[in-house]
């Protein structure tokens, strides 16, 4: 009769997802929804957080008394003091209040706030990872842009703003024409994010003497319609301008892990985010490479390389253990 619940939420610059479950995050009594980003207003994002999970309950008869938690994971920076989002390049807004409309809502529980790759992290820790990896585990989003999340020695690594592990801002070429949005030259994202192959592919198309014919007609020779997945696919189908766009992603990228291996020591490393449906492109030559000629990237011993089953769900699910562990005081949260 008086079962509690928590609620999980992952904020994402395309996707709003919500998911209600009990305290225990058995699987059968996940329920999630979704529902688009939407940017007309700084509240747009609280309203369509508050709108779903009065949603999930009304269609699962539960009533607001029986909420116990609510974890926010959303794209960075945070100020978690505040309980807001700043300087987000893709929510559309200087700051993005999420605490406190929120919080006007849905007095009765506590609100928690952490940032989507930390989410992802315990996501991955809770859900899928084995006994002798767990301890010592990063995730790493390959989408718009590259971030990550580290688990050292059994704690979530979160700095002193919460804003550890920003390994797609690792500088990979310092020497680089080509700058990130952080302003740097040469970061990982630059050569490997979504938005990185992009515009990495549009710069080159314009000097390359390589055959392009076969992403061209993927795109009806509209080059404003290149984005990583036809470069991919023009890739996967012999297009040799798109292969040596695509080396260049899987190379830096086995740069950054070697940076990543080298501060954290990790067991394994697990890739999330919508690059991963390329994962069998982009990940194996690093497996290989991780597997016979470590050392020219790394000096410790190298980590597994592996992605996650939860692809999508990932940051809706760590938001849920974000909530089970800050409510059970467990101690892998600093
Ligand atoms: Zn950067």
């Amino acid at each position: 009769m008086d079962e509690k619940y928590i609620i999980g939420v992952d904020i994402g610059g395309t996707w709003i997802r919500v998911g209600i479950c009990t305290p225990d995050l058995e699987e059968e009594n996940i329920k999630t929804k979704i529902s688009k980003t939407l940017k007309e207003n700084e509240y747009s994002i609280s309203k369509s957080v508050i709108m779903l999970i009065s949603e999930l309950l009304s269609e699962n008869n539960i009533s607001r008394d029986q909420l116990i938690g609510i974890g926010l994971a959303s794209a960075g920076p945070l100020d978690v003091e505040k309980g807001l989002v700043f300087n987000n390049a893709n929510l559309g807004f200087k700051t993005i209040p999420l605490q406190e409309p929120i919080g006007q809502v849905y007095s009765n529980c506590p609100i928690f706030l952490i940032n989507d790759c930390n989410a992802s992290i315990l996501g991955v820790y809770y859900f899928e990872a084995d006994e002798e990896e767990k301890n010592n585990l990063i995730y790493i989003t390959m989408s718009t842009g590259i971030g990550g999340g580290a688990i050292c020695n059994g704690r979530l690594l979160l700095g002193k703003e919460g804003n550890a592990a920003e390994v797609g801002h690792s500088i990979v070429e310092p020497r680089s024409i080509h700058q990130c949005n952080c302003g740097a030259h040469g970061c990982w994202e630059v050569y490997s994010s979504g938005t990185g192959v992009r515009n990495r592919a549009l710069e080159a198309l314009e000097t390359s003497n390589l055959e392009a014919k076969i992403l061209m007609h993927l795109v009806d020779n509209d080059k404003a319609k290149i984005t990583a997945k036809e470069i991919f696919q023009a890739a996967r189908g012999g297009d040799k301008f798109s292969k040596s766009i695509v080396d260049n992603c899987i190379f830096y990228t086995i740069v950054g892990i070697g940076l990543v291996n080298n501060f954290y020591d990790c067991s394994s490393i697990y890739f999330g985010g919508a690059m991963m449906k390329d994962h069998d492109m982009i990940l194996s030559p690093i497996r290989t490479q991780y597997k016979t000629s470590p050392i020219q990237f790394t000096i410790n011993h190298p980590p597994e390389i592996k992605v996650t089953k939860y692809i999508d769900e990932i940051g809706l699910r760590g938001a849920l253990a974000f909530v089970k562990y800050k409510l059970e005081g467990n101690k892998i949260i600093p």
